[in-house]
C-alpha cells in the first residue's frame, strides 16, 4: 500500500512536470525555471531551519549563471504569500562564499564543490540542481531525466538538525523515507491500540465501579432523605424543647426572685417582730408608769372638773345676754332693710304717679290724633288769655277755621285719609303760630285760634297766610296726594268783653259767611 501510494506521489510529480513540458511546447507559459522555482519555495514551507528563530528573510543564492531560474524565483515569490520575505542572489565564485544564506542552488558542475559548502555553511539548505548520488537523496523532484533534477541534501539536513515535515516526505521523499515513516506510524498505532485496549479495560472497570457506585450512591441518597426528614423531626422537637427549657428556665428564674424576696421578707418580719416585741416590752412598761401617773391627773381633773362646772354655769348665763343683743340687733337691721325699701317703693310709686298725672293732663287737655289742645282746654286757656288781654288792655282776634268739603275727602279716600288730612293742617297751624298763640280741635273737622296782642291787620294777614298755606299744600295718601281748602271766620275782640263764647259765636257767624261765600276764604265779622 505504501509502495502504491509512492507511486501516486511519482505519478503526480511526473504528471506535473510533463504538463509543464507539454505546456511548454504548445503554450511556452511555464517553463523549466518556473517548475524548479515552484519546487523550491514549495519544499521551503515543509522545512524548518535550526536557527529559524534568527532569521528575519529568506537568503536564496544560485551557484552559476542561471538567469531562467533567478527570474521564476523572483516571479514566484512576488506571487506568493509567504511568512518571510525571501531575497534571490546570484553566486559567481562558490569559493569564496562569505554571506550567510539560508539556501544554496548547487549546479552539476560545482557538486564536487558541495562537501566543502556543506561544512562552511552549517545551516544552509544545499539543493543540488542535476543528477546526484542516489544516497544523498533526501526529497527530490525528477522529470525527464535531463531537465529537471533537483535534490535536496540528504546528509546536510541529517547532520545539521533541520525539521522537515512529514508532508514533504509524502509527496518528494525516497521509498526508504516513506518505508521508516511507515514503520514509525505503525509503531504509533501499534501503541495507540494498545493504549485504546488498556484504556478500555479500564473504562469497563471504572463502568461497573460506576453502576456500583451509583446504587450505593442512591441508597445514601435515600438514607439521607429519611434522616434529614428525621433530623427536621428532630430539630422541631428541639425548638420546641428549647421554647419549653427557656420558659421553664424564665419560671425557675421567677420563681427563685420571689423565693429569695419571701425569705428576705421573712427575714424582714422577723426582725420586725422582734422590735415590736421590745417595743411591747418598753410599752408595757411605760403603761405601767403612765397608769401612775394617770391616777394623779383622776384626782386633779376631777378638781378641775368641779371649777369648769362653775365657769360653764356662768359662761351659759352669758351666752343667753349674747343671744338677745344679737336678735334684737338682727330685728333692727331688718326693720331699717323695710323701711328703706318701703321708702324707695314710694319713691318709685310717686314717679310713676306723676308720669300717669302727666299723661292724664294730656289726655284731659289735648286731642289724641292732632295733639292740638280739645275743645274743653282750648276754651279755658282761650278764657284766661281774654282775661290778661282785657286786664292789660291789649288788642286781639279769634279765628274759626273749617275744612272745606271734608265729607267728600272721607268718601273719596276713606276715614283713614281723612285723618291724616286732620293731621296735616293740624301740623301746618303749629307751624304758624306765635309763641303766645293759642289753638285748639274744636270740633270734627274744625280748629280755633285765640291770636292775642294782633290787631285786625295783622290777624287778617296770619288768617290769609294759613289759608294759603294749607290751599297750596298737599297730603300724600297711599298712592293719592289729597288736595283741600280752608275757609276761615275771624273777629276783633271788643274792648271790655269778657266771655270767650261770645267772641267764639261771633267767629262761627263769620265762617258761616265765608262758606256761603264759596269757602277758601277769610271772612271778618
Ligand atoms: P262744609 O264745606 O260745608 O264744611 O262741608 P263738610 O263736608 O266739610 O261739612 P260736614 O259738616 O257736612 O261734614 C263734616 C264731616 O266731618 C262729617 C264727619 O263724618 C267728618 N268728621 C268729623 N270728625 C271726623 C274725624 O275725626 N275724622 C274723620 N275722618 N272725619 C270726621
Ligand atoms: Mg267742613
Ligand atoms: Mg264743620
Amino acid at each position: 500500500m505504501v509502495f502504491m501510494k509512492r507511486l501516486g506521489y511519482t505519478a503526480a510529480v511526473v504528471f506535473i512536470a510533463l504538463s509543464f513540458n507539454l505546456a511548454a511546447k504548445t503554450k511556452p507559459v511555464i517553463t523549466l525555471a518556473d517548475a524548479k522555482a515552484h519546487y523550491i519555495i514549495e519544499v521551503m514551507k515543509h522545512i524548518t531551519w535550526p536557527n529559524e528563530d534568527q532569521i528575519t528573510h529568506l537568503n536564496i543564492a544560485i551557484s552559476g549563471k542561471n538567469k531562467d531560474l533567478f527570474d521564476a524565483l523572483n516571479n514566484e515569490v512576488s506571487n506568493k504569500t509567504l511568512s518571510k520575505s525571501i531575497k534571490i542572489h546570484q553566486l559567481k565564485n562558490l569559493d569564496n562564499v562569505q554571506n550567510s544564506y539560508e539556501i544554496i542552488i548547487v549546479h552539476r558542475s560545482q557538486f564536487s564543490l558541495i562537501p566543502a559548502i556543506i561544512k562552511k555553511h552549517k545551516n544552509t539548505l544545499i539543493i543540488s540542481d542535476g543528477k546526484t548520488e542516489r544516497q544523498n537523496l533526501m526529497v527530490g523532484l525528477l522529470a525527464f531525466k535531463k531537465n529537471i533534477k533537483l535534490t535536496i541534501n540528504r546528509e546536510n539536513l541529517i547532520a545539521h538538525g533541520f525539521a522537515v515535515s512529514n508532508g514533504l516526505l509524502g509527496f518528494a521523499g525516497t521509498k526508504d523515507d516513506l518505508k521508516e515513516q511507515l514503520k514509525d506510524k505503525e509503531k504509533t498505532l501499534k501503541k495507540v491500540l494498545q493504549d485504546v485496549e488498556l484504556k478500555e479495560e479500564e473504562l469497563k472497570k471504572s463502568n461497573v465501579l460506576l453502576v456500583k457506585n451509583r446504587n450505593e450512591l442512591a441508597k445514601i441518597q435515600f438514607d439521607l432523605k429519611m434522616q434529614s426528614s428525621q433530623l427536621s423531626r428532630v430539630k422541631t422537637q428541639f425548638h420546641s424543647l428549647r421554647k419549653n427549657k427557656s420558659a421553664i428556665e424564665f419560671e425557675l428564674a421567677e420563681n427563685k426572685n420571689s423565693l429569695l424576696k419571701q425569705q428576705q421578707l421573712i427575714a424582714d418580719k422577723e426582725a420586725e417582730h422582734q422590735q415590736q416585741q421590745q417595743k411591747l416590752f418598753q410599752l408595757n412598761l411605760n403603761i405601767e408608769q403612765s397608769e401612775g401617773k394617770l391616777k394623779q391627773q383622776v384626782v386633779k381633773l376631777k378638781k378641775q372638773s368641779n371649777i369648769i362646772d362653775l365657769k360653764e354655769e356662768k359662761i351659759t348665763g352669758q351666752r343667753k345676754l349674747l343671744y338677745i343683743t344679737i336678735a334684737v340687733a338682727l330685728i333692727i337691721l331688718i326693720l331699717k332693710f323695710v323701711v328703706l325699701r318701703a321708702n324707695r317703693i314710694r319713691k318709685q310709686t310717686n314717679k310713676e304717679l306723676a308720669n300717669l298725672n302727666e299723661q292724664l293732663y294730656e289726655l284731659a287737655t289735648t286731642d289724641d290724633m292732632t295733639k292740638l289742645f280739645n275743645r274743653r282746654h282750648f276754651l279755658e286757656l282761650a278764657q284766661r288769655g281774654l282775661n290778661q288781654l282785657q286786664r292789660i288792655k291789649s288788642m286781639g282776634a279769634v279765628l274759626m277755621i273749617d275744612i272745606d268739603h271734608f265729607k267728600k275727602i272721607n268718601d273719596n279716600y276713606g276715614h283713614a285719609a281723612g285723618d291724616r288730612v286732620l293731621i296735616e293742617v293740624a301740623n301746618i297751624l303749629k307751624d304758624n303760630l306765635r309763641n303766645y298763640d293759642v289753638v285748639g280741635r274744636v270740633g270734627g273737622e274744625e280748629f280755633a285760634m285765640l291770636l292775642p296782642n294782633s290787631d285786625i291787620d295783622t290777624a287778617t294777614q296770619i288768617a290769609e297766610r294759613i289759608r294759603e298755606k294749607i290751599a297750596d299744600s298737599s297730603t300724600p295718601f297711599q298712592q293719592v296726594s289729597i288736595k283741600l281748602t280752608i275757609s276761615i271766620g275771624l273777629t276783633a275782640i271788643q274792648e271790655n268783653e269778657s266771655s270767650i263764647d261770645d267772641i267764639i259765636n261771633r267767629a262761627d257767624k263769620a265762617l258761616y259767611q265765608a262758606k256761603s261765600s264759596g269757602r277758601n276764604t277769610v271772612t271778618l265779622l
